[in-house]
């Protein structure tokens, strides 16, 4: 008799019926999403026929993400396809999986499901064959989230999600994913930025574990199942939302129980989807992609919030000082304590020539008046109007919008308009940490994609500042879904030959990184620090151990060839103007 693994929930009921299924907690549904023996990207190759494995490596990492050429029969016709598959783990098979889990190195090699810049980088490789070899992409997704280690922030983690984001939203030919089991966070979106995406019926698509929103929301793990129902994460709430175009049922039941049914369902709804875009031609794959992305997420059109300039440089006393940062050490660990002048500090970006502390993160409106001409800049009547809405009526949220707008003067984390650098009309984005972290959200997404239209139509180059973490949890998965629809925004900018230059700030991190950090003509600028995908904290806490010093500063990141343009906060008006 094969054995089977049971999650304590699970052995309450004799089958699961539909009602059964309904009567899970939410975080119960979480956990039912990546059973073990939920069929796996490996799994589901029995639809295609003609499979051909490329791109094989045994370096760490390769193994999370595998990409296979095949064929897919639709009646007497054999559709090429490329396929790019996350998959978590080594078998489904519990009995297999109870075989090597004695067998540490094997299992290790498996990082958690968490894929690093090599697996990325497989399936950038993976989207070139395809468009080369015209076959239609087909992506199973299925990860906890991408690995969060030092060692992947010194191979470009950032930029290579990022650049698959770019390399799906610029494909040649038709681009279908699939969330399998759990599609969780930046690991999950690098794949979903597609032309169509399908999900299990029983899988869910998340921004953020339930555990780690817990902590954010509780300051501990312990409201898991609170915050799993806040987020709304299974893939049906996504449907209702927008961000899933069709469920895959699992019709005997969940997918680990009854495997076989769950690929033969895949198999149909997989025949029905890529039908449909096999028909068009690529100037219609294009059409349709842009016109699905630009109606992509939910916003307010809500009356002008009042603007208020607010700047974070700090006010000097009458001889042009400013109080020392506290805490200040010089190199022989000895307390500095005397006052520094405000306007060497500035030209050193409000970095601490005594100890490398940033004395400030800068806001919006300084970035504005720092690089802009004086007066010139005039937010866009298209996007002043474009307001954060709660989707999931989240707890607090409401109130945070409030405070925020309040605190930065910003409608929301993202303003647009036309500006001019000596002159030279350009189209400018500034972003503010201050509001709600900078998070990238579906308004940031809708004023990129306006503040694009606007560029091209004017014929005019775009400048987009990057501060900001990842994608904001308060509107669950559907702010995430948004960052491919940034992206597409810039690539049509680029594709009309204008320039786009993002300025990554301190910090740009996350959905920003990958959103619209990684875009473009890229200006680091000298001095900014947490530069990368995962943050400081959420690396220690997962490693154990501390990152090294000067960790995703911009000289650190340099030193891994990631940041090539560093440019000191005076010098960084006349870097655009070379530019444009
Ligand atoms: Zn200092």
């Amino acid at each position: 008799m094969p054995s089977h693994f049971y999650f304590p929930f699970e052995k309450d009921f004799d089958h699961y019926s539909p009602k059964v299924l309904d009567g899970l907690s939410e975080y119960e549904k979480y956990q039912l999403s990546f059973h073990p023996e939920r069929p796996k990207y490996l799994d589901y190759l029995t639809i295609f026929s003609s499979l051909e494995e490329c791109l094989h490596s045994k370096e760490f990492g390769a193994c999370l993400i595998q990409t296979h050429r095949a064929l897919f029969k639709i009646d007497d016709e054999n559709i090429p396809v490329m396929l790019i598959g996350q998959q978590s783990g080594p078998t489904s098979d519990y009995n297999t999986f109870q075989e090597i889990v004695t067998d540490p190195e094997l299992i290790k090699s498996w990082n958690d499901g968490m894929p690093t810049p090599i697996s990325y980088e497989k399936a950038i490789k993976a989207v070139k064959i395809a468009n080369d070899e015209k076959r239609m992409i087909i992506i199973f997704v299925d990860t906890p989230g991408a690995d969060p280690t030092e060692e992947s922030e010194a191979g470009g983690i950032a930029w290579r999600i990022g650049g698959t984001i770019k390399a799906l939203v610029e494909a040649e030919v038709p681009t279908i994913s699939v969330i399998i089991n759990r599609g969780c966070s930046g690991g999950a979106i690098a794949l979903t930025g597609t032309d169509i995406t399908l999900a299990m019926e029983n899988s869910t698509y998340l921004v953020i574990t339930p555990e780690a929103c817990s902590s954010i929301l509780y300051h501990d793990r312990h409201h898991a199942n609170e915050a799993a129902e806040a987020s709304q994460i299974t893939s049906k709430e996504g449907l209702k939302h927008g961000i899933v175009d069709e469920l895959v049922e699992e019709p005997n039941g969940p997918a680990h129980r009854f495997p076989q049914e769950a690929i033969r369902s895949l198999k149909t709804a997989l025949g029905k989807n890529i039908k449909k875009l096999n028909e068009l031609s690529p100037s219609e794959v294009l059409d349709r992609r842009v016109k699905r992305w630009s109606i992509m997420g939910q916003w307010e059109e809500g009356d002008k919030v009042k603007r208020r300039h607010r700047s974070r440089i700090p006010e000097s006393n009458s001889n042009g000082y400013i109080k020392r940062h506290s805490g200040c050490r010089d190199e022989n660990g000895r307390g500095v304590f005397d006052p520094v002048f405000r306007d060497h500090l500035m030209s050193q970006g409000f970095v601490c020539d005594t100890c490398g502390y940033r004395y400030v993160r800068l806001s919006a409106w300084d970035y504005i008046d720092m690089i802009l001409d004086p007066g010139s800049f005039l937010e866009h009547d298209q996007t002043a109007s474009v307001l954060d809405k709660d989707i999931l009526n989240f707890p607090g949220y409401k109130e945070k919008l409030v405070l925020e707008r309040e605190k930065t003067g910003l409608p929301t984390a993202m303003i647009t308009g036309d500006g001019q650098i000596e002159g030279k009309a350009v189209i400018f984005c500034a972003n503010d940490f201050g509001f709600l972290g900078g998070s990238f959200c579906m308004s940031t997404g809708e004023k990129i994609w306006r503040a694009a239209q606007i560029a091209i139509d004017k014929e005019v180059p775009m400048v987009i500042q990057a501060a900001g973490g990842g994608a904001r949890m308060h509107a669950g998965c559907s702010s995430m879904v948004s960052i491919p629809k940034a992206q597409l925004a810039i690539t049509l900018v680029e594709r009309s030959g204008l320039p786009v230059i993002t300025l990554i700030t301190d910090p740009t991190l996350g959905g920003v990184a990958i959103g619209y950090g990684s875009r473009g003509i890229q200006l680091f600028e000298s001095g900014a620090g947490n530069i990368g995908f995962s943050g400081k904290r959420v690396i220690e806490q997962y490693t154990g151990h501390s990152v090294s010093k000067g960790f995703q500063t911009t000289a650190w990141l340099a030193k891994y060839g990631h940041a090539k343009n560093i440019v000191k906060l005076s010098d960084i008006r006349d870097s655009i103007k070379e530019i444009i």
